[in-house]
């Protein structure tokens, strides 16, 4: 129902398009409490969550997460682009003192916008490429494992293997990272661990999905994966990418024998078991890249570390923003399938930063930070710096190959 026109001051953002009357309706107002739920509704307008987001590191105008905030509590349409510039880093929510979940209202509006066909261009092709090829890089299915031409990987077996490895749609797919999805195997061999893998039955995680938003579609790849992992007899899973971990951790992990775990600390406990003996590396200083949905999401700062630091020879620095100050690489949130022109890419002061520990690696545990830091370096001026997974690292040590 309709109720009366009330005009609202502005907050003091500048931005244009708020200085306008605005037009307040119950209807709507419910609509979002609904989709949100109620998760805006605590929010007391501080304004932390505008300042530390990356966005005011690569452009003047911030992104006014405040004024998103602010807008979902009273009802109003959303805010056009902005909605999609969020890369669901946590930044803002680790720092929040109402403790909004500030990324989860992000998905909540943007999967409003899917319900008033109101999205960007481009993400219902996404969709559909998931829907299709089962992957959100619209590559054949068929071609899902050629990454693993002759590597003899086994198809998983509850009964023979301990740890069932989920190599996910950017390693299947992506020449970079599929050199990651090689190293790890190499580890995993070396360490004796017996593992098997789904191949060409391996579903997309629906991350990419989860990140613009589509709540709906997601609920149906979640059902037909928890039904394939059970039909399977998936119990302890390992993943190369935090994305995928914090999927099925979140929303497929309702059975107990279910067992998601990222890669990194699966390492750290096999390295802590004494199954991975790490010979050494000739002497490298490395800094690490936190992955969002590893670090403020899970609270994993401390595993990869610890493999790191278990590597004689790898002189470990920090970068001035680390750990829970991390700073996004600006993949997430389904930015991986959006343009962002160079000018205001997070991985080109990310770089910097690391740069400025004067390391020669700069080691990461993610696909979307190894694309877009690999990205950064190719723009930064005089950088010396080489971008590799950890897994990459810790095979370098294996076959004893510093540089
Ligand atoms: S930091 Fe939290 S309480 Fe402060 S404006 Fe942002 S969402 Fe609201
Ligand atoms: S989640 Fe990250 S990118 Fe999104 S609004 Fe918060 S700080 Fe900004």
């Amino acid at each position: 129902m309709m109720v009366e026109d009330r005009t609202v001051p502005t907050n003091g953002s500048g931005t244009d398009v708020h200085d306008a009357p605005i037009t307040l309706d119950d209807e709507r107002w419910e609509k979002v409490v609904e989709i949100t739920g109620g998760e805006a509704a605590v929010c007391f307008q501080c304004g932390v969550c505008t300042a530390v987001c990356p966005w005011a590191l690569v452009r003047q105008k911030p992104l006014p997460v405040r004024l998103l905030i602010r807008r979902a509590q009273l009802g109003l349409d959303r805010d056009g682009d902005d909605l999609w510039l969020c890369t669901t880093c946590g930044h803002c929510q680790s720092l929040c003192p109402r403790g909004v979940d500030i990324p989860g209202v992000i998905r909540s509006l943007r999967n409003w916008a899917w319900q008033e066909r109101e999205v960007p261009e481009g993400l219902p092709s996404l969709m559909w490429d998931v829907h299709w090829d089962l992957n959100p890089w619209g590559q054949p299915p068929s071609q899902r494992y050629d990454w693993a031409d002759g590597l003899d990987l086994p198809d998983f077996d509850p009964e023979k293997h301990e740890i069932l490895l989920y190599v996910g749609c950017s390693s299947c797919y992506d020449l970079r990272m599929q050199k990651v999805a090689r190293a790890f195997v190499g580890v995993l061999r070396a360490a004796g661990v017996e593992f098997g893998v789904l191949g060409e039955d391996e579903p997309c995680c629906g991350e990419a999905v989860s990140a613009v938003g589509q709540e709906a579609y997601l609920a149906e790849i979640v059902a037909s994966n928890t039904k394939l992992f059970a039909e399977r007899g998936v119990g302890h899973m390992v993943t190369l990418s935090p994305h995928c971990y914090d999927i099925f951790a979140t929303e497929h992990a309702t059975d107990g024998d279910f067992k998601p775990e990222h890669y990194t600390t699966y390492l750290a406990g096999l390295i802590e078991a004494g199954r991975l003996e790490l010979p050494g590396i000739a002497g490298i200083a490395a800094t690490f890249q936190d992955p969002c949905f590893l670090g403020r999401t899970h609270d994993t700062y401390a595993e990869p570390r610890q493999v790191l630091e278990a590597i004689d020879g790898v002189d470990l620095r920090e970068m001035d923003d680390n750990r829970e100050q991390g700073l996004c690489c600006g993949g997430g949130g389904g930015r991986m399938f959006m343009e962002t022109v160079v000018e205001v890419r997070f991985a080109v002061p990310r770089v910097k930063q690391a740069q400025a520990t004067g390391a020669q690696v700069l080691v990461t545990a993610c696909p979307a930070c190894t694309s877009c830091l690999e990205d950064g370096v190719k723009v930064v001026d005089e950088v010396d710096l080489r971008v590799m997974d950890l897994a990459e690292v810790v095979g370098m040590a294996l076959a004893g190959a510093g540089e």
